[in-house]
């Protein structure tokens, strides 16, 4: 079923996720269990890919805080280049947000608390994420995020000396709306990103389809209506600091402090009670724990190619385990089991897909490469993969390209769809044991 990539480690089969500039695959040493995340950036598919690439590492290389996921090296095999990342396990951001619901308070100030965390170190180094968003914060095991994707950050203050950005970039419905007429300061850009994964986390939609005039939506939040949802569905604190965070002029905006000043960012929330069982899992340790603290030492001083193996066999957090390449995965929610075999359910999706007007192709024997158009009418990539676990068969859907939350709306769908076949029994990693390859 594997693939052995470099000496000692395995490629499992099936991606984590894919990117615009190619894929980002599970590798794990064959000796200690311990996993490492590769993201393949192939460079042919425009000019600056390279470059950018580099401009990636080299900017990812400088971070070291726990909110952010790690490098561990780079490795340039033209017209590839690989780079070796820290395996966030928790899946991403956005998979955690019930579509139109969002979730509940606690859990999205936590997460809140500790993006601005990140965020706020980010910008100390002078460094401007410029792509936030749910798809680009991962999970570790203890569900804390992991800011990722350092494709379109930049240095943005150096030896003390700040510089406006005129680079638009980013994804429509989170960026700022001085970032489409440039030039614009950094940080003010980034926390409106930040603005915007709050009304994510605490509505389960995004506000608009981009901050321009044009947008209705837009206009209507410039113009103070907000009696209508989103804001309907957020108390007046956190509208508050909504209010603060999305102010169209960047010299308004509210800054890392005056967030952090705010009431609901102090607000001292109890559990509900309801959420931290999502995965069986206990409440998250309190950061800091022995369990957190990872023995990562950062790469040398211009030692710009690092060798695998011997690189990580000794600064990689300890993450052994005993489990398969394939109950390593991300814990996604985006899966069920079914009571069909693996043909049958195959046929299932076959006519479903159809039958949803969506556009699909087998992309691997058992992998299914779905297309359709999210709520703002821009491409949505899925794939959906049937997998034969030892007692039942898995249906697991994957995003490729698109926003997270409508890729949520359309598994809801699919789901719904399928009653009749559903097996009510939860993904559990633990027993789950893969029997078959995965394309
Ligand atoms: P895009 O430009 O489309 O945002 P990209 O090419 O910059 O993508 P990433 O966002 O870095 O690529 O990675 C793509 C996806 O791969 C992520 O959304 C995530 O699902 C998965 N992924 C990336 N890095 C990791 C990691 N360290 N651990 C687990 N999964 C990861
Ligand atoms: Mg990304």
């Amino acid at each position: 079923m594997d693939q052995q990539f470099i000496e000692g480690w395995d490629k499992a089969p099936n991606l984590l996720g894919e990117g615009a500039f190619g894929e980002v695959h599970l590798l794990t040493n064959r000796a200690t269990g311990e996993a490492v995340a590769m993201k393949v950036i192939d460079t042919r598919i425009h000019a600056g890919v390279y470059e950018q690439a580099r401009k990636e590492f080299t900017i990812h290389r400088r971070l070291d805080n726990d909110s952010i996921i790690r490098v561990y090296g780079v490795r340039k095999e033209p017209p590839l280049m690989y780079l070796f990342l820290e395996y966030a396990p928790g899946g991403e951001l956005y998979d955690k947000i019930e579509p139109d619901v969002g979730l509940p308070q606690l859990e999205a100030q936590r997460y809140f608390r500790q993006i601005i965390g990140g965020v706020e170190y980010l910008h100390r180094l002078g460094i401007a994420h410029r792509d936030l968003k749910p798809e680009n914060i991962l999970l570790d095991n203890h569900d804390n995020i992991k800011i990722s994707d350092f494709g379109m950050a930049t240095i943005f203050r150096l030896n003390g000396v700040e510089r406006k950005l005129d680079k638009r970039c980013g994804t429509l419905p989170y960026i700022a709306p001085e970032v489409l007429r440039g030039p614009y300061r950094a940080e003010p850009a980034d926390l409106w990103s930040c603005g915007v994964i709050l009304v994510a986390l605490l509505t389960g939609e995004l506000p608009w389809d981009e901050p321009t005039p044009t947008q209705p939506e837009y206009r209507g939040w410039r113009d103070g209506k907000i009696g209508r949802p989103p804001w309907v569905k957020v108390d007046s604190l956190a509208l508050g600091l909504l209010q603060r965070l999305l102010q169209h002029a960047a010299g308004r905006r509210a800054t890392v402090q005056t967030i952090r000043d705010s009431a609901w960012f102090k607000r001292r929330l109890r559990s509900d009670g309801d959420r931290w069982s999502l995965d069986g899992c206990p409440p998250p340790p309190a950061r800091g724990g022995a369990d957190d603290v990872p023995s990562f030492s950062q790469p040398a001083a211009g030692a710009d190619e690092l060798l695998l193996g011997t690189q990580f066999q000794n600064t990689q957090p300890g993450t052994a385990s005993s489990q398969t390449p394939l109950q390593r995965l991300v814990k996604r929610m985006t899966r069920f089991f079914v009571t069909t075999n693996q043909a049958e359910t195959l046929d299932r999706l076959k006519e479903l897909f159809d039958s949803c007007g969506y556009t699909w192709r087998f992309t691997g024997s058992c992998t299914m490469t779905v297309q359709t158009l999210d709520r703002r009418k821009m491409p949505l990539t899925f794939k959906a993969s049937v997998l034969d676990m030892t007692d039942h068969v898995l249906v697991d859907f994957r995003l490729s390209k698109g926003c997270g939350l409508d890729f949520k709306r359309h598994f809801i769908r699919i789901k719904q769809k399928l009653p009749d076949i559903l097996l009510n029994v939860p993904v559990n990693w633990s027993v789950a044991a893969a029997t078959n390859s995965v394309p």
